[in-house]
């Protein structure tokens, strides 16, 4: 049995159409695309990009990145208990270490995941060979099998190309929130040529584009699929929330029975909710929102 089959996934997600007046006085269609049901412990669309990386790991403890907060981790430390292998955290912030975990790095924690925390200065230097191998000495994981922070590699974007075929003819446009920007690199070269996938950061920087063009290339070899950016709804950054945004989202709540998280979905649904205001679809336009947890 693969590790793809013993975490038992909901695929292909289901697709769900709803009725948004603010859409359908556009003529526009509001389709969600519920990631966040393919797994209750691989948070959204963590299982995609975490179960090939799981795969090349081949059984060795796996090592990775993350902020305090980061679903990545989440998601890492719950496979390495499902599957039964070692893996450590390595978190941004020293100054972490030794106070009580916060519930998302107790989680992490509980499910077996060795947490290692270590200064900024030395995370922003983690991909560098030396920094990296210090690291794993420093951690006593130097046969692991290292992720990038976010998960995302190329194996990683691999695994999102079947969130793009997955959707091939069902939507005109497909959005998804990004913070590495893995998904959105993976479900551009899924869903085709003739499609449109659409990315809405919650980071400030404006430096993702080269760094999604980076990942199709290493990934597939090159440029794939149709894909943009709209880098106007990050709220401030990654983790910054505004009572507006967070009135938006119990709003949709309220209207859509359904969960909004709020640091990637609820910025996303808010941005796909502003573009559709401004007339950014035509008539006749079906948007798939890509609901990542
Ligand atoms: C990680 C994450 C994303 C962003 O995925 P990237 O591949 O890093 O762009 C979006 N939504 C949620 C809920 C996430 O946890």
């Amino acid at each position: 049995m693969t590790s793809a089959d013993i975490l038992t996934p909901r695929l292909p997600s289901p697709l769900d159409e709803v009725t948004d007046d603010r859409f359908a006085r556009h003529g526009v269609r509001l389709l969600l695309k519920r990631d966040d049901l393919i797994h209750p412990d691989l948070i959204g669309n963590k299982w995609r990009k975490l179960v090939p990386n799981i795969e090349a790991a081949a059984g060795r403890p796996v090592l990775t990145f993350g902020g305090a907060y980061s679903n990545h981790l989440r998601a890492t430390a719950a496979a390495g208990r499902l599957l039964g292998f070692p893996t450590t955290g390595v978190v941004r912030g020293e100054e972490l270490a030794g106070r009580p975990l916060n519930p998302s790095l107790a989680r992490c924690a509980a499910d077996g995941m060795r947490l290692h925390f270590v200064d900024r200065p030395a995370y922003r230097r983690k991909a560098e060979p030396e920094v990296l191998a210090a690291l794993l000495r420093a951690a006593g994981a130097e046969d692991a099998y290292v992720v990038p922070e976010g998960g995302s590699n190329a194996a990683a974007v691999r695994g999102c190309r079947a969130l793009g075929e997955e959707l091939r003819g069902r939507a005109d446009v497909v959005a998804v929130a990004c913070g590495t920007g893995g998904t959105l690199a993976g479900l551009a070269a899924g869903l085709g040529p003739d499609r449109r996938a659409l990315g809405v950061p919650v980071l400030k920087g404006g430096f993702l584009a080269g760094e999604i063009a980076r990942l199709q290339v290493e990934a597939f070899g090159g440029r794939r699929g149709q894909w943009s950016l709209d880098e106007r709804f990050h709220f401030g950054g990654y983790g910054r929330t505004t009572p507006e945004l967070h009135a938006f989202a119990e709003d949709f709540e309220d209207r859509h029975g359904v969960r909004v998280e709020r640091l990637y979905v609820a910025k996303l649904l808010y941005g796909l909710v502003t573009m559709a205001q401004q007339g950014a679809f035509g008539r006749g336009t079906a948007v798939a929102a890509v609901i990542t947890a």
